[in-house]
């Protein structure tokens, strides 16, 4: 219909637009009187009838995301160093992207109209990151007095047949005895409304500088899995699902055996670190058909710290089905320090200094979370460039399988991931 770059959409049906959400929910019918302000400043009306189901082809702005109202001392966001690209530091707490993205919100910034909405377009299931339900031990977690009572919101949120998966991350001392029991067993009294609850280590950087807490140790993490594993038994046995699930940093901190892929159900909570380890196992063991051989081939695999003991199990198998030979890279963060042991947090210096003096490599596969969709990497480094400067062809990987099956050919496959 012409609608140019640069209008401003106004109205749908009559109803204000404020934002994406209310473009999604208010343009689902097929019968639209949308208003609209063209970039010269004139303002427009479309009548459109479209056949059901055709996308209306109007790409919109990114949203201006809400930001958070808190100041938690394990905040990643605050443990970031000076000097980063800016929109590193924003830190988001918006429900509309808990909703669409799956990002986990805090709902201390909502105000009525905002569960008004929720309620009206059914924004379900949120992420709401949780951390505790007895108010004052939230107030302190989050470092915010104003912060609501969760109870409360919840409530009103699940009354009105919204459902949500919860988080908390756990600090020892604040909410990882009698808190986090409270806090389980008010959850589970929401019942089938609250989906999921995952319980997380709390990480902090070398400048995380609001963080008076006590690290998390193994004994810690093994006091908090003893949790999960209580009321998955009950869960298992009441609701037929396990409800609770231990973060894969919570098992590795404690030396405890990683459950598999079934453990997991649909990992509902993958993004959160909860089943990525099984999940990556799968998808390795699944792949290996697809394998070609790699005789003679020497691959270099660069991870983090803590994912490096996982490692040679699964390059064992994909070796003994190609006949390469995989050479482990373990990297200490440089950017963060020697504390975030996350592969997918490994700067563009780490990947240099892994890999500037490997001539002995054939090719060489790093963690494809560390580049974002520009293709830079949390230091600003540049892949493409940096790619430029190594002795060997480089492939950003979720889980080698994806880069080595393709075409039977890591050449070929690597440039099409690249
Ligand atoms: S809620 Fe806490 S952890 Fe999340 S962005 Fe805000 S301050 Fe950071």
């Amino acid at each position: 219909m012409g609608v140019e770059a640069g209008t401003e959409l106004l109205t749908v049906n009559g109803r204000e637009l404020k934002d994406f959400l209310d473009w999604e929910f208010l343009t689902a019918e097929d019968e639209l009187v949308i208003e609209a302000k063209q970039p010269d400043g004139e303002t427009v009306i479309y009548e459109i009838e479209r056949p059901e189901g055709e996308a209306l082809g109007v790409e919109l702005e990114p949203p201006r995301v809400r930001v958070c109202a808190n100041r938690c001392e394990f905040c990643f966001i605050e443990g970031l160093p000076q000097g980063l690209r800016k929109n590193l530091y924003v830190r988001d707490d918006d429900y509309r992207l808990s909703f669409a993205y799956g990002n986990f919100a805090t709902l201390s910034n909502m105000k009525e109209r905002d569960i008004q909405r929720i309620l009206e377009y059914r924004l379900s299931p949120l992420y709401v990151s949780v951390h505790a339900t007895p108010w004052e031990a939230r107030k302190k977690l989050l470092n915010n007095p104003k912060v609501p009572d969760i109870l409360a919101q919840l409530r009103r949120l699940t009354e009105g047949g919204i459902q949500f998966h919860g988080q908390m991350v756990i600090v020892p001392g604040l909410n990882d005895a009698e808190v986090m029991e409270e806090s389980l067993r008010d959850l589970w009294s929401f019942g089938d409304a609250c989906l999921s609850v995952a319980l997380v280590p709390v990480g902090v950087t070398q400048f995380s500088h609001l963080y008076n807490g006590r690290p998390m140790d193994a004994e810690n993490a093994s006091r908090i899995l003893d949790a999960v594993h209580r009321w998955e038994a009950r869960a298992l046995a009441e609701r037929g699902d396990r409800w609770v699930y231990g973060s894969d940093e919570l098992y590795l901190l404690s030396n405890h055996p990683l459950p598999d892929a079934a453990h997991y159900g649909d990992f509902s909570q993958i993004e959160n670190g909860v089943g990525a380890v099984a999940s990556l196992r799968r998808r390795v063991r699944d792949g290996l058909d697809k394998l070609p051989r790699l005789d003679g081939r020497r691959i270099g695999v660069v991870t983090g710290t803590s994912m490096a003991p996982l490692m040679p199990e699964l390059l064992d198998a994909i070796s003994a089905r190609t006949g390469a030979t995989f050479v482990l890279l373990p990297m200490e963060n440089s950017l963060f320090g020697p504390t975030t042991t996350t592969a997918g947090l490994l700067v563009g210096a780490d990947i240099r200094r892994a890999l500037a003096d490997r001539h002995d490599l054939d090719i060489a596969l790093i963690p494809a979370e560390t580049i974002n969709d520009a293709g830079l990497f949390l230091d600003d480094v540049s892949f493409i460039m940096l790619r430029e400067t190594l002795p060997m062809p480089v492939y950003p990987s979720y889980d080698f399988v994806d880069v080595l099956s393709l075409e039977g050919s890591p050449e070929h496959a690597g440039r099409s991931a690249a």
